[in-house]
């Protein structure tokens, strides 16, 4: 399969060779016919399936015929960030680079002076967050009568952010005989509510199930003591061959923390969450896609939906508390066939969280084990043996900054632009207060002896301990094998 067969145009199949791309993914090949012939659709697929040029490239076709009007767009993509608005905004220019097409970007944040006058000179194609269209409609800066198209992406990160309600609203001002397409990682039963509202006989598109996650990502879990997690990470980042990651936390506050002692044990990392302004945030993102930093640290919501390519890991350094947010997490590496590894750290606390996430992905997730080990793990040394290098659980500096610096994978210094977005949108997620929970009891937490990982993966697992272990003194590394690998919760 092409893109030549899809039906596209000629000046569209040059961009998008330009744009590097070879083959449509499974949901470019499914959507592109059925948008092309004008059809309502809903394409349910993962993060990272190229969902994106599904509905853009189509769309350049649909409406390079037609003529633009001073404040009335001719077709609407709705996103639920200003990132994500902006990445989508990239991706026109990109593909509509061959097209006499205007296109203007609606996001909060930002002056309105451009985007008024862009509207007032007409565009074909508007890109919006719902709050700031919302905005300029009720002011009567925009009319939305002459929208025949209508593009609702990510939309359970509209659910999420607390925008169905606008959602409906601004369907309900657009003209009824219009073309819609809903795009969505999950299909909860809101949005499905909201499609049998808005769209007509939709042709609906699941690449792979809903709330899967992708087959290119290897997942694990692993049970730690909350105490141990930052100890396990740093392990994991200096053995794991950890190229670029992106670590994680249900709160700011473990982010700031967390990105601070990484840096104190020499690795090269960032943070992202919501307390950082737009254009910081905006910065370390630069810092990281040009592989000036390696790790990332961040918060769900800074970090939703970011296009970065080739991320090799990713850790969940908190187990996430909805689990709609793991299959968004862990979407952020195994993206276009790349592969990658997903990590989850589980304390007892989160026992319930991580049911909840094998619930909705349908699949129990590996404990990680010693197999899974990409290292050559050495037994503890005997007593009196020196140990060789291993008092801690990490690299020596030297070495792990070789692996930080090995050349990263294709990626160009993107072109920089003000991306802005409420700052209201930040605050739906970070502020739960699980803070007061129960902390682990670590009387019930046993480090094991080496026990075949297979047999680990073959049992039950989280129920699992030795009754002849030797217990490791607390905050104690026990030798060239991570104390983690054994850790089971009764
Ligand atoms: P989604 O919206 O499904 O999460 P995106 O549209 O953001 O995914 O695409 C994810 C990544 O895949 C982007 O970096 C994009 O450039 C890339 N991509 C999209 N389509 C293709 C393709 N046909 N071939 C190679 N890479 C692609
Ligand atoms: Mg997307």
């Amino acid at each position: 399969m092409s893109f030549a067969d899809l039906g596209l145009s000629d000046e569209l199949l040059k961009a998008v060779e330009e744009a590097g791309y070879t083959e449509p993914t499974p949901i470019q090949a499914q959507a592109i016919p059925a948008v092309l012939m004008m059809k309502d659709l809903i394409g349910i697929a993962q993060t990272g399936t190229g969902k994106t040029a599904s509905f853009v490239l189509p769309m350049i076709d649909v409406m390079a015929s037609g003529r633009r009007r001073a404040l009335m767009p001719r077709s609407l993509i709705l996103e639920p960030t200003r990132e994500l608005a902006a990445q989508v905004a990239e991706n026109f220019e990109k593909y509509g680079a061959n097209h006499d097409l205007k296109m203007a970007l609606l996001i909060g944040g930002v002056q309105m002076g451009d985007q008024l006058k862009a509207l007032n000179e007409g565009v074909d194609v508007l890109i919006a967050t719902p709050g700031r269209l919302m905005d300029l409609f009720e002011r009567g800066k925009i009319m939305l009568n002459g929208c025949e198209l209508l593009v609702i992406d990510e939309a359970d990160r509209m659910l999420d952010m607390g925008f169905i309600p606008d959602i409906e609203f601004i369907c309900d001002k657009l003209p009824e005989t219009r073309q819609t397409m809903l795009f969505s990682a999950t299909m909860p039963p809101v949005i499905k509510k909201l499609a049998d509202k808005f769209l007509s006989n939709p042709k609906q598109i699941e690449v792979s199930r809903a709330a899967s996650t992708n087959e290119n990502i290897t997942a694990f879990k692993i049970n730690v003591e909350q105490r141990k997690k930052r100890e396990t990470l740093e392990w994991l980042l200096g053995n794991d061959h950890v190229e670029t990651a992106i670590v994680f936390s249900n709160k700011k506050t473990t982010v700031r923390q967390l990105n601070k002692d990484l840096q104190r044990s020499g690795f090269k990392s960032g943070e992202i969450h919501g307390d950082i302004d737009q254009n910081t945030r905006q910065k370390e993102l630069e810092r990281f896609k040009t592989g000036e930093i390696n790790i990332l640290v961040a918060s769900d919501v800074a970090a939703r939906g970011l296009d970065i390519k080739g991320v090799s890991h990713v850790f969940n350094y908190d187990t996430p508390w909805h689990p709609d947010d793991y299959v968004h997490r862990i979407g952020r590496t195994g993206r276009a066939g790349a592969k990658g590894r997903a990590f989850t750290f589980v304390t007892k606390a989160d026992a319930e969280a991580i049911e909840n996430v094998e619930k909705l992905t349908k699949s129990e997730i590996d404990v990680f084990g010693k197999d899974d080990v990409r290292v050559e793990l050495k037994d503890a040394p005997a007593k009196g043996d020196k140990p060789k290098r291993a008092s801690k659980p990490r690299k020596p500096d030297d070495e792990r900054d070789q692996q930080a610096d090995k050349p990263k994978r294709a990626r160009k210094p993107r072109e920089e632009r003000p991306r802005e977005e409420n700052p209201g949108e930040d605050r739906t997620r970070e502020e739960k207060p699980r803070e007061n929970g129960p902390q682990d009891d670590e009387s019930l937490v046993k480090p094991r002896k080496e026990k075949p990982a297979k047999s680990e993966k073959s049992q039950p697992r989280r129920h699992h301990r030795d009754d002849d272990d030797e217990p490791t003194a607390p905050g104690e590394w026990n030798g060239p094998q991570p104390g983690f690998l054994g850790v089971g919760f009764d």
